[in-house]
């Protein structure tokens, strides 16, 4: 059976002898195993990563972008190999998993501006001879703590960043498909980059907790869900390391009655849908106003979903493919079944689903799942599947309301050809991402991504400008060089500008 092992300089040895299995979603075998690691690994990474991060930090940022360029370089014309990688672990389909690395590659594209991010801010003349000039510099060790869902995007969004930035990188993927992270590290070093630059252990909560407590990481970028998240937070932040933690989400979908419903159907259909749901930006409730919306919305939703196929990920055809693991798929089938109990109504049954000649793989269904409250556990918590629950609103105000009590605000979009009515639910509404006529608003690599409330702890978000934040020290200098004959100032009074 092929085994993953760590990506660290002088190989990996010792662990904690633990394996993990990884599945391939669309067959239900285990395809391979992957080592676990334990504290003793991670420290034998951080003592080479300590060794080689003063020297990159030194190289001028113009020659650091030149190693993010070559990856860049080396990432698309690995693409279809690095897709095929990931479908086969994660079991999105093949054109998603290149959306998957392609996101992340535009976090790469950012960072080979480097020289221009980092650039500091000079006030001349701030007083008499005194010029004010800042810098960012690096942490040193970076390390991120990645989800099964986005195995390249989001480690890139964490190293790309980091990297760039100056600093040294441990990377932690989800041990549900970690072989596209250790694809990515050697392309890295392909690219360039000294070795021990980057570097990938493997690990379940044992790993994890050797990270948030290790002395020499200082600084630690998290995205899962959102109970971890927090844990991961408190215990970080206990250890006084600068920490983000990005968890779950319920996004939702506001549908006012002027929208193109159409056009509504077809966005919900992806971002409900797509990769089977397993996304923290899908769009899971979907909120027509008013009864007629919801009426017209469900009749036009019916035949659009049925007509979903779900098919293996290699499936060029189909709009989906299997959730991750045997469990979740329980999981999932599990939220459903609650629903039912709670009082919703089951439109179309996702449940028992079986894709012939493939019965063992980890196929779901699409669910329609109407009149959810949200009283309803089914409603307040994360499903993660291909599953779209309607909920009524009885006007603009309750549209509002909804998403912005709900414990999670990753993202939310609303439908309207109405700009007064846009703009207001944007600026009102209690939700970190916004999307006017976009179903899945993830910000491009130059703006910054990040939830609020569960969906989000910490107060920087990932990659553009904020990143570059989360990953480096801001420095303040003020400097004066005098001509010899002192200023005559009062040394005893606190210093002011004149
Ligand atoms: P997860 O929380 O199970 O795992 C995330 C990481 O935490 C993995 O590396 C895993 O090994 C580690 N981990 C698991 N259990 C742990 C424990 N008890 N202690 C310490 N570490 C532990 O998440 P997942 O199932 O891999 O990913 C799906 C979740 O991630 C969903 O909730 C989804 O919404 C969320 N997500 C959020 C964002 C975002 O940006 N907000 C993006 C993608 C995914």
């Amino acid at each position: 059976m092929r085994q993953v092992d760590h990506f660290i300089v002088g190989g990996a040895g010792g662990g904690s002898g633990r394996k993990h299995q990884i599945w391939n979603p669309s067959t239900g075998e285990v395809q391979a195993e992957v080592a676990l690691g334990d504290a003793a690994l991670l420290d034998k990474a951080v003592a080479t990563a300590m060794k080689v991060q003063p020297e990159w930090a030194a190289t001028n940022p113009q020659k650091r972008a030149r190693v993010m360029f070559k990856f860049k370089e080396l990432i698309e014309a690995n693409m279809q190999e690095l897709a095929e990688l990931l479908s086969s672990e994660h079991g999105k389909v093949i054109d998603d998993a290149k959306g998957d690395v392609q996101r992340g590659l535009e976090v790469i594209e950012f960072a080979c501006g480097i020289p221009q991010a980092l650039k500091g801010e000079y006030t001349q003349g701030a007083g008499p001879g005194i010029d004010v000039y800042s810098m960012r510099q690096p942490l040193g060790i970076g390390a991120g703590i990645t989800p099964f869902n986005f195995p390249a995007m989001i480690p890139m969004w964490m190293f790309g960043m980091a990297i760039a930035a100056g600093n040294a990188f441990v990377l932690k993927p989800s041990e549900r498909d970690p072989s596209v992270p250790i694809r990515l590290a050697e392309l890295f070093l392909e690219a360039g980059a000294p070795e021990g630059l980057l570097q990938v252990v493997h690990g379940d909560k044992e790993m994890v907790d050797a990270i948030l407590d290790h002395p020499d990481i200082p600084a630690i970028s998290f995205v899962g869900s959102s109970d971890i998240a927090h844990y991961i937070y408190q215990r970080g932040a206990q250890n006084a390391k600068r920490v983000q933690a990005f968890g779950g989400a319920k996004n939702h979908g506001i549908v006012m009655p002027d929208a193109d419903l159409d056009q509504v159907v077809n966005d919900l259909a992806g971002a409900a849908f797509g990769s089977a749901g397993e996304r923290c930006m899908a769009l899971p409730v979907v909120v027509p106003v008013g009864e007629d919306t919801a009426e017209r919305l469900k009749e036009k939703l019916i035949p659009a979903i049925h007509a979903l196929r779900v098919g293996v990920s290699t499936d060029p055809e189909a709009h989906y493919g299997p959730v991750v693991t045997p469990e979740h798929k329980a999981r999932v089938e599990q939220w459903i079944t609650t629903a039912e109990e709670e009082g919703a109504e089951i439109v179309i049954d996702g449940r028992g689903f079986s894709l012939q000649g493939h019965e063992k793989g980890f196929f779901i269904g699409p669910t329609l799942i109407d009149r959810v409250t949200p009283q309803m556990k089914s409603y307040q918590e994360e499903i993660f599947g291909p599953v779209l629950q309607i909920v009524r609103a009885n006007d603009f105000e309750d549209a509002v309301r909804l998403p912005s009590e709900h414990q999670y605000g990753n993202g939310v979009a609303i439908f309207t050809r109405n700009g007064h009515a846009a703009r207001e639910f944007a600026s009102r509404v209690n939700v970190g991402m916004v999307g006017i006529n976009v179903p899945i608003p993830v910000p491009v690599s130059y703006h910054s991504f990040g939830g609020w409330k569960r969906s989000g702890f910490g107060d920087i978000d990932q990659y553009g400008m904020e990143g570059l934040k989360f990953w480096t020290k801001h420095k303040k200098i003020t400097q004066r060089w005098p001509d010899g004959g002192g200023d005559g100032s009062n040394a005893f009074v606190i210093p002011t500008m004149g």
